[in-house]
């Protein structure tokens, strides 16, 4: 079976190539992936017919291939991407004014079994590649025309999965998409969210190329949150606050703490308060998102008013926003990817 060059770093592919190839030829094909986003390698018109063909005989790129688009009345593009071996994983395009958000996936699946979220009811099915996380992206840049417009281009991990529980490939796809090389999307323009699997916090603050953290905290006390993020049993709020409070934040970076707000749950002025009492000394913000609702969740949206009283509470003391729903009507939005067809 042909294997995919998409995912692999320069060296790797002058591997490939042989010690018989000059060096430029494998920054030929490095550019023809990750700038030019060659979808077939009989596109990479740099290489001689020889060595293309050769290539070709025991490789591919490795692009995904979409299986089905679905337009949002609000712009949004969810598209089912499907992987070499059949499966398929969620990439969400947020087009808005000047400004380009590629939602992307980093799973098949998610092990971690979030109450309120649509992934989880999928369970884990495998970890993306490298090529395939970087994959979504030039996809989806590709089918837009985006990267070379004067538009700013920003990258979320949140998509389907747990992130930091196949960082390897994460980290890898980050320095591919990051290095200016290639698809050169800096990596202050890429956010990474996780539901705080503490470890591997402290692992990614220590790699040199890494994306921005988002932390999804979505409770104001530790009962209340392993009610609803089972996981959390493990990775105690004590030491998710302590491990943020020692998080190596950079210059330009400033950590962001996400809330799902469940209607009569975990919406009180109370619970409000508390979130001020658990990040007030951090230097972050907070990005509150109601509930989207899905089948299989058993949870309510709360009311407007109720949002904007949470809101003003925590914006006394910290820099706080609510997210606005992007495609729910075509299951795109936060916690509704679940290759859901219809
Ligand atoms: N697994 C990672 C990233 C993907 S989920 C994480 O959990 O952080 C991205 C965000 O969507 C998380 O903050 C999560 O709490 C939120 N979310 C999950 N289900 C949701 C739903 N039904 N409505 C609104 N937000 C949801
Ligand atoms: Fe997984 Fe994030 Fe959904 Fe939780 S909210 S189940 S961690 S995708």
């Amino acid at each position: 079976m042909s294997q995919p060059i998409l995912g692999m770093e320069l060296s790797e592919i002058r591997e490939v190539l042989g010690p018989g190839q000059a060096p430029f030829r494998a920054k030929q094909v490095y550019k023809a992936l990750y700038r030019q986003k060659v979808g077939d390698l009989v596109q990479i018109s740099t290489l001689p017919a020889g060595l293309r063909a050769e290539l070709a005989a025991s490789h591919e790129v490795g692009m995904p291939c979409v299986e089905k688009r679905y337009e949002s009345v609000d712009g949004t593009l969810r598209y089912l991407l499907r992987l070499h071996d059949g499966k398929t994983v969620e990439t969400v395009l947020m087009p808005e004014e000047g400004r380009d958000t590629v939602c992307i996936s980093s799973q098949v699946g998610c092990p971690v079994d979030c109450r309120f979220c649509m992934t989880a009811l999928m369970g884990l099915e495998r970890n993306l590649t490298a090529g395939e996380i970087v994959g979504q992206v030039l996809y989806v840049a590709r089918e837009n025309g985006l990267l070379d417009g004067a538009a700013k281009f920003n990258i979320v991990m949140m998509g389907m999965g747990e992130p930091l529980l196949n960082l390897p490939n994460v980290l890898k796809a980050t320095r591919l998409l990051a290095d200016p090389e290639g698809a050169a999307i800096s990596e202050k323009r890429i956010t990474l969210s996780t539901s705080g699997i503490i470890p591997k916090m402290e692992e990614m603050g220590r790699a040199a190329v890494r994306p921005k953290l988002a932390i999804s905290l979505n409770a104001s006390t530790e009962e209340m949150r392993q009610q609803l993020m089972p996981i959390t049993r493990k990775y105690h709020l004590r030491d998710l606050i302590e491990a943020c409070r020692a998080y190596p934040v950079r210059v330009w970076e400033k950590l962001t703490f996400e809330y799902v707000l469940l209607g009569g749950v975990n919406d009180s002025d109370a619970d409000a308060r508390r979130v001020v009492g658990l990040l007030g000394n951090l230097d972050c913000m907070v990005n509150l998102i109601a509930l989207n609702p899905g089948p299989g969740i058993d949870f309510q949206t709360p009311s407007p008013e109720r949002v904007d009283s949470f809101q003003t509470i925590v914006r006394r003391s910290l820099p706080c926003f609510v997210r606005k729903p992007r495609g729910r009507d075509i299951f795109a939005a936060c916690g509704q990817l679940k290759r859901n067809t219809a």
